[in-house]
């Protein structure tokens, strides 16, 4: 016997997830509650029950209260009991598929722009009874058998996810009439999960190339009846079995059969799958194949038409990898650990945040990660927010996710942002590398070539290692150290940027140079020929003194040092002191600027005709003889 597995077998993705979910939450929190039946399927719920997890029918959910945890099934709830159990501070989480939750968003926008907004499928079903919550008193629901009736206004038409495409395709002929002796727009939607119809393709599809089916499931879930019908059409020898127990006491029916293919509805669990296959190939020592790709593609809708007076159909993706495929995460995420996205609030608990994050699974916030200051108040936050979260870890179904980390970062990058749009900046220089030295800046590298450290050149860098220094970023064609200085001038190869944006050059140089320029000019527009100015004697040569003016070098000559002859400056100056000069000479071309000491002492025979008037009687020594007198 060759035992061929379906390859759309059992779970679904939405209850996957669903269930996934519950199993997670009940594990944190010993017991929770979902909302509606999460699965059609007793040995599911049953196995549930035993992990904590309650199935509460929508009309005793009165009797929860304040702290309690619920769950919303993946075909979701009425919008009111929702938001009523969230008042009454009921900690909620929201497994709601996102193909439904995209049809609840889609209903909302529709009827609040002012759409009358038409849902085909069953008005009893769960789905449709909470997707008519979302559009007020603007909806009504027509069965999948019947035509809608369509009014003046502008309308949208969306589908309960399990309609047949064929009724999407009806009514989309029916509207495309509609339109052409009709003004208003009638837009329709499709919102079908094709899920369940290529389960039924594929039943079929099996069925007639099987010489039996057998179909696994629970006899109260309509999806396992279903495929039942269509795969017992096909081929009258199809068996159905809600367990492993019930395969067995079939098995001398079906042993004997050449090839008999599994098939099961979207709630029957993998590991009755798992054990029916198993059970069938002990039963014999033939090949057993599972089909791992589909065997049929799922069928999409017709095309829309595009003439802007036809109507419209929306070429979204239909089933619920393919919603996923278009995420901006590129299908399923990959939920590695430090990795930053984006998410949507799906509910919001007295513990914490659950946000779509466009994957298989649903991110949760933890109330500690929520914010930075550390308080959590869950009505700041509203379902439909975009939050960007950081991934922490991903385990037991749930991705944690950190909201605080990400504000840190944003934070920091303002604040990067802030100081290097300054102008000017400081940061602690962390790290010596070859040809300089870089420090973060948020998340910014800054590399600080070893030429741009000071005017000057710098020997060790290791002393510069975590001392702050002040400054500026580099203009692009400033970047290159210039040549020859400290021998490795130019910003060394594996320090070229990975990410240009986030990799910037920065000098200290530059600043200390403006800096200096703007000493100058200052001095040099304060200074005049004649002007007295004060200056410190910093140190003598032969020819003259160096003296320090608003710490600029000046000379004062020798010969402008005394009325007398001098040979050594010292004889009239101290080193250290500080005097009252003349301006002699500026040069700004050169920067030279010559000072006058003796100019500003009085002359010698003005000295003398005061000290020494006619009549007074001095001793003196003969210092010279010439041919004219001594
Ligand atoms: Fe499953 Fe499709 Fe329903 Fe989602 S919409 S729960 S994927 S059948």
């Amino acid at each position: 016997m060759k035992v061929t597995v379906a390859s759309k077998a059992g779970f679904c993705n939405g209850v996957r997830r669903a269930v996934q979910t519950a199993e997670a939450l009940a594990e944190k929190y010993g017991a929770i509650y979902v909302l509606g039946e999460l699965v059609h399927n007793e040995n599911v719920t049953e196995h549930l029950r035993s992990k904590g997890v309650i199935c509460l029918k929508l009309d005793s959910v009165d009797s929860l209260k304040a702290g309690d945890v619920a769950l919303i099934r993946a075909h979701g709830i009425p919008k009111q009991i929702e938001e009523e159990l969230k008042a009454r501070g009921v900690t909620l989480f929201d497994a709601t598929c996102p193909v439904v939750k995209r049809n609840q968003q889609l209903v909302m926008q529709r009827a609040e722009q002012g759409d009358d907004v038409i849902i085909i499928g069953d008005k009893n079903h769960d789905e449709v009874i909470g997707l008519q919550s979302y559009a007020g008193d603007r909806v009504t629901v027509v069965d999948s058998e019947s035509l809608p009736q369509i009014g003046s206004k502008n309308t949208s038409i969306v589908f309960q996810t399990t309609v047949l495409s064929q009724k999407f395709k009806k009514i989309q002929d029916f509207v495309k009439n509609f339109q052409k002796n009709n003004k208003n727009l009638v837009e329709i939607f499709n919102t079908i999960c094709y899920t369940t119809e290529a389960m039924q393709n594929e039943a079929r599809s099996l069925a007639s190339t099987s010489s039996a089916v057998l179909v696994l499931g629970s006899r109260t879930s309509a999806n396992t009846l279903r495929l039942f019908e269509v795969a017992k059409r096909q081929n009258p020898r199809t068996f159905f079995a809600e367990s492993a127990d019930e395969v067995r006491m079939q098995i001398s029916k079906i042993k004997d059969f050449e090839s008999v293919s599994i098939v099961a509805g979207a709630s029957t669990p993998p590991w009755l799958i798992r054990e029916v296959t198993k059970l069938m190939s002990d039963t014999q020592t033939q090949e057993t194949e599972v089909i791992k790709e589909a065997t049929l593609q799922e069928q999409p809708a017709t095309t829309p038409a595009t003439e802007p007076t036809e109507p419209t159909a929306s070429t979204e993706p239909t089933t619920m990898d393919e919603l996923m495929s278009a995420t901006p995460h590129g299908g399923y995420t990959e939920y590695k650990p430090g990795k930053r996205v984006k998410g949507t609030v799906i509910s919001v608990g007295a513990d914490g945040i659950v946000i779509n994050i466009g994957g298989k699974n649903d991110g949760f916030i933890d109330k500690s990660e929520a914010s930075l200051d550390g308080e959590y108040n869950p009505a700041d936050y509203k379902l439909g927010d975009e939050l960007q979260v950081i991934i922490l870890s991903s385990k037991s179904g749930q991705v944690q996710c950190s909201k605080k980390q990400v504000d840190k970062i944003i934070r920091e990058d303002e604040e990067a942002e802030k100081a290097l749009n300054s102008g000017e900046f400081s940061l602690k220089m962390t790290e010596v590398v070859k040809g300089g030295l870089r420090g973060k800046l948020g998340r910014y590298t800054i590399f600080v070539p070893a030429s741009q450290i000071r005017m000057g050149y710098v020997s060790n860098l290791e002393e510069y290692k975590d001392k702050t220094l002040r400054l500026v970023l580099m203009p692009p064609k400033e970047k290159a150290a210039p040549e020859g200085e400290n021998g490795e001038g130019e910003a060394p190869q594996e320090e070229k940027p990975q990410k240009k944006s986030r990799y910037l050059f920065a000098s200290h140089r530059l600043l200390l140079e403006k800096e200096k320029k703007e000493r100058e000019d200052t001095f040099w527009n304060s200074i005049h020929v004649n002007d007295i100015i004060t200056g410190k004697v910093k140190r003598f040569t032969s020819f003259g003194a160096f003296v320090s003016v608003k710490g600029f070098d000046c000379l004062a000559h020798i010969s402008e040092l005394s009325w007398n002859k001098i040979t050594d400056p010292s004889t009239v100056l101290t080193i250290g002191e500080s005097y009252d000069f003349v301006v002699l000479k500026l040069d700004r071309e050169t920067g030279r600027i010559s000072l006058g000491y003796k100019q500003l002492q009085p002359k010698p025979y003005e000295v003398a005709k005061e000290k020494y008037p006619v009549g007074t009687i001095i001793k003196g020594r003969v210092e010279r003889i010439f041919s004219y007198g001594a």
